[in-house]
């Protein structure tokens, strides 16, 4: 049984995360500054501690040997873009505290969550995009603010394994989305936002989507994620992989396919003033096959069909404690 720390265990990833260390027979120690929003930890231990501050760090990498470090301030573009300098801040300060707590603990395994905002805008400004290699992210021209900030912090793991024999994971996450994530509130990710739209929207309605909608993305299924990290975690691989399908679909694909799953009959009115990130995205699995011998197995049309049916059951109950027709869920 390994001991392990997970940080952004209050969120979306590090819930899912600890859940499924825990069901594999780990000791895990959730920390983040708020417990999980819709069902209780799973982790063995939960502190609520702020990642930000040096002493708190120390005392949440405190007796395990692996860190799983997922907490960031972050959330959509809308919000990444109008945070940089917050967002910023906040991340810096807990990756470097994180990384050097958890060398002086004795920590023997570290895995960083970095993203695919570190890919330079060059090269993803059409919407069929070449899908992106991990070495494509130099020269350097990630997404402003959040994107710098993980290029940062994952060059500084790759100095902690070849300064102190820190053994560190680079994983590079392309849109993980699933049940248990932010559905509204401004934090929201597209497929998550979209789902709450649609499931609010009546058969025959409308709904806005940001930007022209052909913009391009690949989408992962959380289970795909949390898989593909614990595997990362046991290899002996130290450069940034990237975690995500290599399926490109538009964001108009992505509403035609949740309004089929919703059976309802929708249409989209574009929002050019809203921001829509880069024009394409994609992931290119190359290493990420390679190394793990593994990829992601579960379908857009799977995944976005339990996240439909989680967003809309959630929002039914909302509906009835308005009401007063359900016990309120604590
Ligand atoms: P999330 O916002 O649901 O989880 C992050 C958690 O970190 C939150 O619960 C938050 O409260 C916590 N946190 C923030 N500041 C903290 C602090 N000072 N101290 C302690 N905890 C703090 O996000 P997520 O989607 O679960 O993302 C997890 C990680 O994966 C993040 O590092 C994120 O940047 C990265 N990532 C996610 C995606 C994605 O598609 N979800 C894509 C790329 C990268």
């Amino acid at each position: 049984m390994t001991r392990v720390l997970v940080t952004g265990a209050g969120g979306f990833i590090g819930h899912h995360l600890a859940r499924y260390l825990a069901d594999h027979g780990h000791w895990v120690r959730g920390v983040d500054v708020k417990a999980p929003e819709y069902e209780p930890s799973r982790a063995q231990e939960f502190e609520l501690l702020d990642l930000r501050r040096w002493s708190d760090c120390l005392q949440a990498a405190r007796g395990v040997e692996e860190v799983y470090n997922l907490a960031a301030n972050m959330g959509g573009i809308g919000f990444i873009s109008a945070h940089k300098a917050e967002v910023m801040h906040d991340n810096v300060l807990i990756n470097m505290h994180m990384l050097e707590a958890a060398r002086l603990q004795g920590v023997r395994r570290y895995l960083y969550t970095s993203s695919a905002c570190v890919y330079p805008g060059y090269r993803q400004d059409s919407p069929e995009v070449t899908p992106l290699k991990e070495e494509d992210a130099y020269p350097a021209d990630p997404e402003d603010g959040y994107g710098w900030e993980k290029l940062f912090s994952e060059r500084q793991c790759r100095h902690y394994w070849e300064d102190y024999r820190l053994e560190t994971r680079v994983v590079r996450f392309h849109n993980i989305y699933g049940p248990l994530g932010t559905y509204d509130g401004g934090r929201e990710k597209s497929p998550a936002a979209i789902c709450r739209k649609i499931a609010l929207a009546d058969d025959g309605g409308e709904i806005e989507v940001w930007g022209d909608g052909k913009q391009t993305r690949s989408y992962c299924f959380i289970d795909d994620c949390v898989d593909g990290m614990s595997r990362l975690m046991r290899s002996d691989f130290h450069e940034p992989l990237n975690l995500g399908s290599d399926r490109l679909v538009t964001v108009n694909d992505l509403v035609d396919i949740v309004a089929k799953i919703a059976g309802k009959s929708i249409r989209r009115r574009h929002d050019l003033s809203k921001p829509q990130g880069v024009r394409g995205r994609n992931s290119d699995n190359s290493r990420l096959r390679a190394v793990l011998k593994w990829e992601p197995r579960i379908s857009l049309e799977e995944g976005l069909g339990r996240t439909y049916r989680w967003i809309s059951s959630m929002l039914e109950l909302r509906e009835q404690e308005k009401h007063g027709l359900a016990p309120t869920v604590s």
